[in-house]
């Protein structure tokens, strides 16, 4: 497997000859483990296995890609396999009171280290892109089948509730992250998850969501008006969809997360709508809804084809209302490939 004699390669890079990983996508990332949360995975030279407990021992052995080790503690199991090497953690997953037990155990400290598998997961393979394009049908496919159902004294939750529903008769693992509906007012929190407010006549809904398939997370926001609108909410709504069009033509390898949200942030700023603008562009998703390449002011991320990108421009006016649109793409050789496919023009039900 390429795979592992890279991740070799870049231990040795760093002066460590044994990884522990403890990050969840990561496990599932390198074993295919579905329970990822309750297993870890030790490489060394020579070995290359999946340690998780005796309720595990059947779906381990038909999912793992690696050596299984069924053990009721890996800690044990691990300082049997690393001995004497130089052992790499991953920081950002491994507690303190883990690290400082298995430093005990070693009798060294571990090299602690910082995103050191995301690098790997960054570019998507051919089959890691299939399941993205099937969870953003999904995700599609869920939201076609709920706009009839937007309309005044229907709850937040409900259209959520319906939204999952969809998602998860589809095939979807459950949401990939808190559904957000947010009409009316609500639409100007950029994280407004489904309340129990009832949708007005005369709200923008913003729904934010996506499915996951054997995996892997779809990002989506449509923005849909119940009834007849504000014109200041509808010039709002030509605005982003303007800068969310122009940011996403431009996705193309070799342009910087920096360049691509220039684009939707100076289109904004025609529109005096600069400062309403309170998040970045976009991000990667895969194993994570969050992951790299990163579309911000400040990312110098270059897109390269196999990377996913979401791009989603949003204004938010506190105490009035707000609006975000977004696709989920793959960074091809030529280009792009939008994987959302809902429409996006303007929507009044
Ligand atoms: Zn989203
Ligand atoms: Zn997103």
């Amino acid at each position: 497997m390429s795979l592992l004699r890279d991740v070799r390669d870049k231990l040795a890079g760093i002066g460590a000859n044994a990884l522990l990983v403890t990050a969840p996508a990561n496990v599932r990332y390198l074993s295919g483990f579905t329970s990822p949360e309750d297993g870890v995975v030790v490489i060394t030279g020579e070995r290359a296995a999946l340690l998780t407990d005796g309720r595990y021992t059947a779906q381990a052995a038909e999912e793992s890609r690696l050596e299984v080790v069924i053990t009721p503690n890996w800690e044990e199991h691990l300082s049997e396999m690393v001995g004497e090497m130089r052992l790499a953690v991953e920081s950002e997953h491994l507690s303190l009171h883990r690290f400082r037990r298995i430093t005990e155990r070693l009798g060294a400290e571990p090299m602690a280290t910082e995103a050191f598998l995301a690098s790997f997961r960054l570019i998507k393979s051919a089959q890691e892109i299939a399941k993205l394009r099937e969870a953003a049908r999904i995700t599609d496919e869920a939201f076609e089948n709920v706009v009839p159902m937007l309309r005044p004294g229907v709850r937040e939750v409900e259209v959520a509730l319906e939204l999952e529903r969809h998602m998860r008769l589809a095939g979807s693992g459950g949401p990939g992250f808190h559904i957000i509906v947010a009409s009316g007012v609500r639409s100007a929190m950029p994280h407004g998850v489904a309340s129990t407010k009832a949708i007005a006549a005369g709200d923008l809904v913003t729904l934010d969501f996506g499915a996951v398939y054997e995996g892997y997370h779809a990002d989506m926001t449509r923005a849909v008006a119940v009834g007849e609108i504000d014109p200041e909410l509808r010039r709002l709504f030509d605005a982003v969809l303007e800068a969310q069009e122009a940011a996403l033509a431009a996705v193309a390898p070799g342009r910087s997360g920096k360049e691509l949200d220039a684009v939707a942030r100076d289109l904004l700023a025609e529109h005096d709508l600069a400062g309403a603008f309170a998040h970045s562009l976009g991000h990667g998703t895969g194993l994570e809804i969050h992951e790299g390449p990163r579309l911000s002011t400040r990312s110098d991320d270059l897109l390269a084809p196999g990377m996913s990108v979401t791009v989603e421009p949003g204004v938010y006016l506190p105490g009035f209302g707000g609006v975000r649109i977004e696709d989920l793409a793959i960074v091809t050789e030529s280009g792009h490939e939008v994987l959302s496919r809902s429409p996006k023009a303007f929507r009044q039900v």
